[in-house]
């Protein structure tokens, strides 16, 4: 990319301005929890607001897409990676401001099981549901993760934004217009911090929730090889993993992803998968349970990149 757009500038831009970590032809299979993925142009970790922002201005001044990610759970790229800048938010935004009793501003980059382990030390409740959920602050808010009957929309009451062209901004829990698996941004938009309030519950408490779901989580799938959690979402009322395990997918393997045995929903990364395999797969499933039962799955991971 820095050779087709006049890189000198590009470059320029890197040496003199951002103060982050610059990676350049970077296998988001590094990146991702799936473990697929091929390179991306540039891969920049802004370490601060100002950064970002200039980050932000540089490339939409000269024309590159940008794309954000977190911790890369939730995501698929295909095999001929991704032509831009992949904004990585996971050094820069590492911060937790524990504000009176119950109210927190979290770093986008913090890890759910960083402020779990947070909440728990100071007796807040709210976000145990979020054990095991292996993403950030940024990408939960984001994908409103969730699970055992909480999501993160119960925990967030706004985020502060970087906007398209850089600026600062900041959105209610009401204009996030939180639903199942998404919250409502402008597009371009990246998430900053998360303003988060708690409800105040013992340490003990708060362990037995997190042991409890623990338990379910292992009763209901121990998925030991590498995978992107849920890959579809589930029906209101149904259970994809249920639809998919009765279209006769358990187990089957497409190249070296494979439907879990554990969980019907979960593709895994059993050997080498492609992002080819991986989607052919979706594909398969998506149409054998709707020819089936009439239900069109929706995908709950993100895919991004090139064929
Ligand atoms: C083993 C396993 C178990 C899982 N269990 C669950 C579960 O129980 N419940 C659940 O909901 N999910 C689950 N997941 C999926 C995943 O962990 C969550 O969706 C998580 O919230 C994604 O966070 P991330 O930081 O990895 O985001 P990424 O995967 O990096 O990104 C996901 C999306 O969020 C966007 N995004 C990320 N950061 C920002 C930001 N700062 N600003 C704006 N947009 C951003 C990205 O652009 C992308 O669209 C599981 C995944 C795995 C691998």
């Amino acid at each position: 990319m820095a050779e087709q757009k006049g890189g000198t500038q590009f470059t320029l831009f890197f040496i003199q301005r951002f103060k982050g970590k610059v990676l350049f032809n970077v296998p988001m299979s590094a990146h991702t929890s799936l473990n697929i993925g091929g390179s991306a142009d540039v891969m920049a970790f802004p370490q601060d607001e100002a950064d970002l922002k200039d980050l932000i201005q540089f490339a939409e001044a000269k024309g590159f897409q940008f794309y954000i990610i977190g911790a890369g759970t939730n995501l698929l790229v295909r095999d001929n990676g991704i032509r831009g800048i992949v904004i990585n938010m996971t050094e820069g935004f590492n911060g937790i401001t524990w504000l009176d009793k119950t109210k927190a501003v979290v770093g986008a980059g913090v890890k759910l099981s960083q402020l779990l382990n947070g909440c728990k030390e100071r007796g807040l409740g709210g976000l145990e549901f979020a054990c095991g959920i292996p993403g950030t602050v940024g990408g939960g808010v984001a994908m409103n993760a969730g699970a055992y009957g909480g999501e993160m929309k119960d925990v967030v009451d706004g985020v502060e934004i970087a906007g398209k062209k850089g600026q600062r901004g900041f959105l209610s829990k009401t204009e996030l217009n939180f639903s199942y698996r998404r919250a409502e941004m402008p597009r371009g938009a990246v998430i900053v911090r998360a303003h988060m309030s708690f409800v105040s519950r013992t340490p003990e408490e708060i362990g037995e929730k997190i042991k409890e779901f623990r338990e379910r989580r292992k009763a209901s799938a121990q998925i030991t090889s590498p995978s992107a959690g849920s890959i579809f979402k589930n029906p209101e009322g149904l259970s994809a993993g249920k639809l998919i395990e009765e279209a006769g997918f358990k187990g089957m393997r497409l190249g070296g992803a494979k439907v879990s045995e554990a969980h019907a929903n979960y593709i895994v990364n059993d050997d080498g998968a492609k992002a080819k395999d991986v989607l052919t797969l979706m594909a398969e499933i998506r149409d054998k349970v709707y020819a089936k039962t009439g239900v069109l799955l929706e995908p709950e991971i993100k895919v991004l990149g090139e064929d």
